[in-house]
């Protein structure tokens, strides 16, 4: 039988992730990175069977166009260039424009590019590799998965910020939601683990990387998300500091801060870096605590009540709740955080199951807390956004 092998792009400023993903079972075939595109270091690296390549990326065309150009060949030599069927490319923005995957064409690839103004590290860098898969494998469809997506079944009162309505008509700002991929991916998986129908499911999805965000899903839709006009809204994360009172940002400005100064401090200077005075890393900020870490201890405890107190509001757009659902690098693995934010919902009566905690862990999902009171349990699933991105292209085809 001939393979559907999807193969999944994720272009950044530079930098390229790729994978090709047997669309049917969703197992890796190669995995790989770009990284440092247009500096000396410039390199990427894959992973084959477990086997680890490097090759340094040089020349003077585009590195994204150097290195998409380098997937033909390697393709080809690894054997399964044939059983490539599609390329999907992950699209951070697709504004009100785009509401669910689609086929690429040059006016799909124009439309990302005027939603720049919305996402302008991320889109242009998306078209750049839509533009480089187009010449590099001009026989193959491609598509285009969007991060906003999931979220654009949002209510009106969800999506409406309580600013002048012009704001909205002249320049599109909104909450849009990011994460739409993997709060759609591990919503459908909790819906298959507790033996439910998707269109009657309802929960709250906790996605915590480096970027974190809360969406609460009625009856599989997304009706409410806590990232927003862009992805510095909502939970505490990484490097960005997420809500925060807009007066702040007068006030530095007042103080002499430049608004670049200002908007580089909530973005890359904040979250678990800026609190704790120490990592972005949550693995980092775990073991500082337990040598003692004062700044570490506060940035974990800030984090996990701030997750709580977004998973207790986002009870407000549902009218039941299945599950709570924790994935993303710190939903997935971290046992002392899940736990410190079940301690925090204990008056909804959220009760953990040590054991089940303990074992939902790298890559096992899983079942690590249950609420009488509400009927529902809190559990673990890994995301895994590529899947989707190659189950999504392969039904369009
Ligand atoms: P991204 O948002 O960049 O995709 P990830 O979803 O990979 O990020 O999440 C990265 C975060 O997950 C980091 O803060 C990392 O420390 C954390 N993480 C990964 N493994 C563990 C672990 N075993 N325990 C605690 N945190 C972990």
């Amino acid at each position: 039988m001939s393979k559907s092998f999807v193969l999944v792009i994720n272009s950044g400023s530079s930098s390229l992730k790729f994978a090709v993903i047997d669309a049917a079972t969703g197992d890796d075939v190669l995995t790989g990175l770009g990284e440092c595109f247009g500096l000396p270091e410039s390199r990427m690296s894959w992973k084959f069977n477990g086997e680890k390549t490097e090759i340094a990326i040089e020349g003077d065309d585009s590195h994204h166009k150097i290195a998409i150009g380098k997937l033909v060949g390697l393709t080809e030599e690894l054997g399964f260039s044939n059983d490539i069927v599609a390329i999907g490319h992950r699209i951070v923005h697709g504004g009100e424009k785009f509401t669910k995957t689609v086929r690429i064409t040059e006016e799909v690839t124009a439309e990302i590019e005027a939603l720049s103004d919305l996402a302008p590290l991320h889109n242009p860098a998306g078209a750049i590799g839509i533009r480089a898969a187009m010449e590099a494998f001009p026989a193959l469809p491609q598509f285009a998965v969007f991060d906003t997506a999931f979220h654009q079944t949002m209510p009106e009162k969800a999506f409406t910020g309580a600013i002048s309505n012009e704001l909205y008509t002249k320049y599109g700002i909104r909450r849009y939601g990011f994460h739409g991929t993997s709060h759609y991916y591990v919503s459908r998986e909790a819906a298959k683990m507790l033996d439910k129908n998707i269109d009657e499911a309802s929960f709250i999805s906790v996605h915590l990387g480096n970027g974190a965000s809360v969406c609460a899903i009625e009856n599989g839709k997304s009706v409410d998300t806590s990232m927003g006009f862009t992805p510095l809204a909502g939970l505490m994360m990484g490097t960005r500091s997420g809500d925060l009172d807009p007066g702040v940002i007068e006030f530095l400005i007042k103080k002499g801060w430049t608004t670049e100064q200002v908007f580089d401090a909530l973005n890359k200077k904040s979250g678990f870096l800026g609190v704790s005075g120490l990592t972005s890393d949550a693995r980092g900020i775990l073991d500082a605590m337990e040598e003692g870490h004062e700044g570490a201890k506060l940035a974990f405890e800030v984090f996990t009540y701030r997750v709580a107190k977004y998973i207790g509001s986002y009870m407000i757009p549902l009218s039941n709740l299945d599950a709570v659902i924790f994935t993303g690098g710190i939903g997935e693995n971290s046992l002392p955080i899940r736990r410190e934010i079940l301690n925090n919902l204990k008056l909804l009566g959220f009760v953990e199951d040590e054991k089940g905690n303990e074992s939902a862990r790298f890559g096992d999902s899983g079942i690590i807390a249950k609420s009488e009171m509400l009927d529902a349990v809190a559990m673990v699933i890994p995301t895994n956004e590529e899947f989707v991105i190659a189950q999504q292209s392969v039904e369009l085809l």
